[in-house]
């Protein structure tokens, strides 16, 4: 990776970024503009449009318009995968560009943003080109005399609402299996980064996606995300942010059509070691990238580390030691560790956990101020706190910040109690040499993912999802086109 490239992208004006409908850029109907504020300076990028109701509604309209017309749906699967490779090749085309823009607007370091971002989205879009023409309906096994089948269909309008902590990675998670499957998508990106997913639609376009079958529209959540949510056209509704807004998008199909609502929430995740790990020293350096990356603004991170009493003291030393080895400061730099926090609000929630965390009693260990606050942008040191209750907020509540909460245990009932007392059940890790602890441990802690032994790095052919309030339905994988399709059965009398 060339660092005197990057230099030079992130010198590049950011022109002002318009609505996507029906294959054009569209100002807002009252041609109203919100501000992006760049977190690593606290300066404005650029501007994009603030979204109406009236927006959101001409998205969907045009999405539901290219659905019927099965401008998409209705063209040969080879033709799609075509299509659809095509764009990964020009995410790939334009890799470095879409990330130097992701990271001024959401402030992720540039290694971690590369790989996760156009890199993992090109990947993500490829994997479902390829499904694509492999998804087969059945033939039920029914008496002689009729015939049951068993079609897939797409569902209609997909309405996709992302999160801002990596906007491309989890956006083409969406968008790569609801567009394989033939369905039209109106996507609402949020509100502090939305300018590379926005380009990202644009390449989609260039790569020969037909008009009006992928719109996206900017602006608050709110506004746009309510009037999405609330919309009678839309079928499906999936979703990838906070337990809050994930409520309120159940509430909405309840109170309009009923629509299918797949939620990937947050978590609270237990990363679990053992005095009989086969390498602490290892243990402790990815319990540190698993919560420090991005500024520990990571759905799965590990955010509560669970410590075997006997090796407690120095393994928390270790990873303290590790953590204050880690470089918090300018994202673009590739030698970079930790970035920036992604807006003002998220840090004065994560400054606000560490007061909380102390004031209950725990103690601090590394970490817990702002730093850097001269460059303007959002910094925070990475933040360790020991002595954090199963019951403290620390252990109950989500940061999605760089703060991570140390609570010890004695025996592995132990660990599995607290490691399942929280609402949440998205990842988890243990660390053990034991072979039968690690597969009992697997189904004694209630998560939708497991490590064994590593932190993290799950890639696209295994399905994400949470159990609990983490959430519903899954990302990734197969698994992932079945919120996209309907099942259709066709009953016949021979
Ligand atoms: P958020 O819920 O505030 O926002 C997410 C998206 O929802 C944004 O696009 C936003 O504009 C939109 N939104 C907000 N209010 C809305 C409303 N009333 N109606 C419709 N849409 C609305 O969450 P966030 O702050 O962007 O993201 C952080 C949260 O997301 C964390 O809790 C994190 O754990 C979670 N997250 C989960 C995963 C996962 O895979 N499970 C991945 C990333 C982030």
């Amino acid at each position: 990776m060339d660092q005197v490239r990057i230099d030079a992208l992130r010198k590049n004006a950011v022109p002002r970024r318009l609505h996507m409908i029906n294959g054009r850029h569209v100002a807002a109907s009252d041609g109203a503009t919100m501000d992006v504020v760049s977190p690593l300076d606290g300066q404005v990028l650029t501007t994009v449009a603030r979204g109406t109701v009236a927006d959101m509604q001409a998205a969907i309209a045009t999405a539901r318009q290219a659905f019927e017309d099965r401008r998409w749906a209705g063209q040969p699967p080879a033709a799609r995968k075509k299509v659809l490779h095509r764009w990964a090749d020009l995410i790939e085309a334009h890799a470095l560009e879409l990330a130097v823009l992701g990271v001024r607007d959401n402030g992720t370091e540039i290694g971690m943003a590369l790989k996760a971002e156009p890199g993992s989205a090109a990947a993500t879009i490829r994997y479902y080109a390829e499904a694509l023409d492999k998804v087969y309906g059945e033939i039920a096994p029914t008496q002689d005399d009729v015939l049951g089948m068993i079609h897939k269909e797409p569902v209609g309008v997909v309405g996709a609402i992302i999160p801002w902590n990596f906007p491309l990675m989890i956006g083409a998670w969406k968008l790569g299996p609801a567009l394989a499957m033939g369905n039209s998508v109106v996507l609402k990106p949020a509100e502090t980064a939305s300018l590379s997913l926005m380009r990202m639609v644009d390449l989609a376009h260039e790569a020969g996606l037909p008009d009006g079958v992928l719109n996206a529209i900017t602006g608050e959540g709110a506004v746009v995300g309510e009037a999405m949510g609330l919309s009678m056209d839309v079928d499906v509704l999936v979703f990838t942010g906070s337990g809050t807004t994930g409520r309120r998008l159940m509430e909405y199909a309840a109170r309009s059509n009923m629509k299918r609502v797949y939620l990937e929430l947050g978590g609270k995740s237990p990363n679990i070691v053992f005095a009989d790990a086969p390498n602490l020293d290892e243990a402790a350096q990815v319990a540190a990238q698993g919560i420090f990356r991005n500024a520990g603004q990571v759905c799965v991170a590990g955010s509560r580390l669970l410590v075997q009493a006997d090796i407690h003291d120095a393994f928390v030393a270790r990873v303290a030691e590790i953590a204050e080895s880690m470089r918090v400061g300018d994202p673009l730099s590739l030698e970079t560790a930790i970035g920036a926090v992604n807006s003002e609000t998220q840090l004065r929630q994560n400054l606000e956990f560490v007061q909380t965390a102390t004031a209950e009693g725990a103690e601090l260990v590394t970490g817990g101020s702002r730093v850097l606050q001269e460059t303007g942008g959002y910094f925070m040191q990475p933040t360790i706190f020991t002595g954090v209750t199963p019951q403290a907020t620390l252990a109950q509540k989500e940061v999605f910040g760089p703060v991570l909460g140390v609570t010890p245990f004695a025996s592995e009932d132990e660990a599995v109690n607290i490691a399942n007392a929280t609402v949440y059940g998205l990842a988890g890790a243990v660390w053990t040499s034991s072979l039968s602890r690690a597969h009992r441990m697997i189904r004694r802690v209630r998560t939708g993912v497991m490590h064994v032994n590593t932190y993290g790095g799950a890639d696209g052919t295994v399905p994400l999802g949470g159990v609990g309030q983490s959430g519903n339905g899954h990302d990734k994988s197969l698994h992932a086109l079945e919120k996209y399709i309907n099942l259709k059965t066709a009953w016949i009398k021979l």
